[in-house]
């Protein structure tokens, strides 16, 4: 029989399993502890287990599916990982370090299918949603990065693909890390990006979860949103900002939005007026992102004096206002570009499993 990845097991599945095996359920409990909370590499270092248990879960399940095939290291303290699941298709995951915030940020989809028109990881379509477990073993791997004293802090899901067209497997990947005896990071801890789907954006609201969420506006009018983001020519804005208003209105977190500045296409001041317009009534933040470029596609980052003047003009409106900082610089490029980069076949650092 072929094995298993353990982590697309629900807590409540594997302790069926382990009663099946003539096992007490809550050793599904421990095996839990043993990877989220001790950092064990393998069933055999779970050493309140039987032996025979021990070989028994290793003959069903693979501890981890994937492998690290590159690991990268920034000047700044920013660790990404490129990871090969079992059919060999790649995504990447990135470690954070701020002051004592140490966030990670993953992928739930191999490719996307939504076609955003700066970002690296549509450019080849979407190939398959990424399983409960394939979610859950990225938080696992760069969990490994930190030493022993420091633990993930923050979590965005802000990697490849569009995380709400894959909401029921991330919603069980993140139960594993909110759950009692998991890794103990609560939802107000983990923001989840989308570029704007209403009804799962709905969905999620009710999922009973303090879930930040953070939607990709990019644009403050239908035409220049249309443009840039395709799928929004199916939605609209309007629909996109009335779901984000019941996402507050039920779960009582502010919403944020996201826009990245693509230089001479939606940074014009005039842009900022009407995004100020559209978000002063409401309780919202906003996160200015630059564009990070990418080789493929024509979009630059808008100077400097125009990024802050954007911004300036955001907070005179009364509307709250960030300037995404550039982490990792020089290694990232923006989302996406190492997995692109590496299937290009070019330049890239593969380490030996680290
Ligand atoms: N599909 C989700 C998650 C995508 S990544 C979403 O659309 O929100 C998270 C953020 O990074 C999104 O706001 C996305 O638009 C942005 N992004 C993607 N490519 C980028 C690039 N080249 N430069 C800057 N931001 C980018």
């Amino acid at each position: 029989m072929p094995l298993k990845p353990l982590f697309d097991q629900t807590p409540q599945e594997l302790a069926d399993w382990c009663e099946a095996r003539g096992q007490k359920p809550y050793r599904a409990r421990q095996i839990f502890s043993w990877a989220f909370q001790k950092r064990a590499a393998g069933f055999a270092e779970m050493t309140d287990l039987p032996e025979t248990f021990r070989r028994e879960l290793a003959e069903r399940f693979h501890y981890f599916s994937s492998t690290v095939t590159a690991h990268q290291t920034a000047a700044d303290g920013t660790e990404k990982l490129l990871l090969s699941m079992a059919d060999g298709s790649t995504v990447e995951c990135v470690l954070m370090r701020e002051g004592d915030r140490r966030t990670i940020c993953i992928s739930t989809q191999v490719g996307c299918a939504m076609g955003c028109v700066f970002c690296a990881s549509g450019l080849e379509g979407l190939t398959r949603n990424l399983s409960a477990g394939e979610i859950t073993e990225q938080i696992l791997q760069l969990d490994r990065l930190l030493p022993a004293d420091e633990r993930i802090t923050n979590i965005v899901v802000m990697g490849i693909g569009e995380p709400l067209a894959n909401l029921d497997h991330l919603l069980q990947a993140l139960e594993h890390v909110t759950a009692d005896g998991g890794m103990g990071i609560g939802a107000r801890r983990i923001t989840i990006s989308t570029v704007g789907l209403p009804a799962k954006i709905r969905r999620l609201a009710q999922c009973n979860k303090a879930y930040n969420l953070a939607v990709s506006l990019h644009a403050p009018n239908e035409e220049l949103r249309s443009q840039i983001i395709p799928v929004n020519e199916g939605v609209g804005l309007a629909e996109v900002l009335s779901a984000a208003d019941d996402y507050f209105e039920q779960v009582g977190r502010r919403v944020s939005y996201e826009y990245i500045l693509l230089g001479e296409l939606n940074d014009r001041p005039e842009h900022a007026r009407q995004l100020a317009a559209l978000l002063k009534s409401r309780i919202a933040h906003v996160n200015l992102i630059p564009m990070n470029p990418v080789a493929e596609l024509p979009f630059r980052r808008p100077a400097e004096g125009r990024i802050r003047r954007f911004a300036e003009i955001l907070d005179a409106a009364g509307v709250p206002v960030t300037i995404r900082k550039r982490k990792g610089a020089d290694i990232d490029a923006a989302c996406g570009q190492l997995r692109l980069q590496q299937r290009r076949d070019t330049e890239f650092v593969a380490l030996a499993n680290p």
